[in-house]
Formats: C-alpha cells, structure tokens, sequence
C-alpha cells in the first residue's frame, strides 16, 4: 500500500507522557504499530523556491501521503479489530487540541521506541536514510508486539541546520531529552503563528524549512543522473 517504513514497539513505558497529552484511556494500548511513507525530495527541495507551485506541490503532497496513510492504519486497525484486539488508528494529520497544538498521540514516540530513528534537535523524526522526509502514522493495540528495533542515539552532533533555517527561531537546539517538555525544545506557537502569518500575506500557510534543511534528508539516494 506504499509504505516504506513499518515498526512495532511496546510503549508502556512511556504510558504517562502518552496519557498526559492524550487521555487516560490510552493506557489500555501497550503496543504500538508505526507506518511511514517517504515524502518526494522534489516537493521538500521546491520550499526553498517558495511560489504558489512549489506550495501547491508541498500541500498536495502531504495531503496525498496523510491519506493514504489514514487508509493504511484503518485498514490495520480494522484487522486488529477482528481478530479480537484492542485497536485505535490515530489520524496522521489532524491536530484537534488547538490550545497544545498536538494530536491525542505523538506518532514519533512509537517511531522512537521501534528504533526507526532519533528525535533531532527540530523535535522531529529523523531517519537516518530520509531524516525527517517521512509522514508516519500510527495503530495502537494491545496485540502483544516485539520492538522491531532498538533507540537510536542522536546522531545530530554538533549540527545546527534545523535550528537555523527557522524563520521564527521556533528551536532552542536543545538535544532531545525524553523526560523534558517539548517547550523545552520547540516553540509550537511560533511556528503555528508563522503559518498563519503567511495566510495572511496570501501565501499557502506551510513552512517546513526545517524539513528541508536537515543533512540526513538531503543525503544522496542512489539518483541515476
Ligand atoms: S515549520 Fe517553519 S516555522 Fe515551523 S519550526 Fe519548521 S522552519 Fe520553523
Ligand atoms: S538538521 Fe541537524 S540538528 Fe536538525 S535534526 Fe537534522 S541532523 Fe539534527
């Protein structure tokens, strides 16, 4: 169906971050399965042309990628579900708590756990094949899954590329460190006010340099020029 990614992870131990963001009812999953998808280099590299095509693409992109990605993770849970397991897709895109600017579920604590990659110092996923260029959703379950991978130290060293290519200064460069909150790190309304900023000056409301700006996503990929 597309995905290029796929993890499984035993979350329990990270159960009240998860349930502090999402609910108390989040407890009842301890596992977790983790879908992503790549994102096109030509969308992420045509950000920094910033026009209403390059925009157009990025928005077409990720709209087409967070869809079928919801399709994945339905189709998932639905499978769990009658099999007689607890399921629950969460969506890849929607951010319904406006006051925290998240979702009830970070997918990048199950993509963290199943050892897809590190948490930069953007505060996103990196992988180390695509960095942060992959979407990635997730099902929680109560099927009992072994992790499919073991956490990845940061590798972002002594780089600064995301930090620097913030418009708004959204990061302090604080390394990851999952007992911290994430105000620590990133500054959700600064970025959420860019967005909406650019709306504004009659732009498409996406950002997403600190996507395109970081090495592990811009590395070579094998490319036949
Ligand atoms: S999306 Fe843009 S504004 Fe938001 S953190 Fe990344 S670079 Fe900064
Ligand atoms: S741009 Fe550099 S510091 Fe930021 S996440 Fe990527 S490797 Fe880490």
């Amino acid at each position: 169906m597309g995905a290029t990614h796929i993890g499984s992870s035993n979350i329990s131990s990270a159960h009240n971050e998860i349930c502090k963001q999402g609910g108390e009812y989040l407890r009842q999953y301890d596992y977790c399965i983790t879908i992503g998808m790549v994102l096109p280099d030509s969308t992420i590299d045509g950000i920094l042309r910033d026009d209403v095509h390059s925009f157009a693409d990025y928005f077409s992109a990720y709209q087409s990628i967070n869809q079928q990605l919801g399709i994945i993770s339905i189709v998932i849970a639905t499978f769990l579900q009658q099999n007689s397991y607890l399921s629950m897709a969460i969506s890849p895109s929607l951010y319904p708590d406006k006051e925290k600017l998240c979702s009830n579920f970070s997918h990048k604590i199950g993509a963290r756990l199943s050892g897809l990659g590190w948490i930069g110092k953007s505060g996103l996923l990196i992988t180390p094949d695509y960095g942060p260029r992959v979407r990635f959703v997730s099902v929680l379950t109560n099927l009992r899954l072994r992790n499919s991978g073991y956490i990845m130290d940061s590798r972002c060293g002594n780089c600064h590329a995301c930090v620097d290519s913030c418009p708004v200064h959204a990061y302090t460069g604080r390394d990851f460190v999952p007992e911290e909150p994430r105000e620590m790190r990133y500054n959700a309304v600064a970025c959420y006010d860019y967005h909406r900023q650019r709306k504004n000056e009659g732009k498409i409301d996406m950002c997403g340099y600190c996507v395109q700006a970081c090495p592990y996503g811009k590395q070579a990929k094998n490319i036949v020029r």
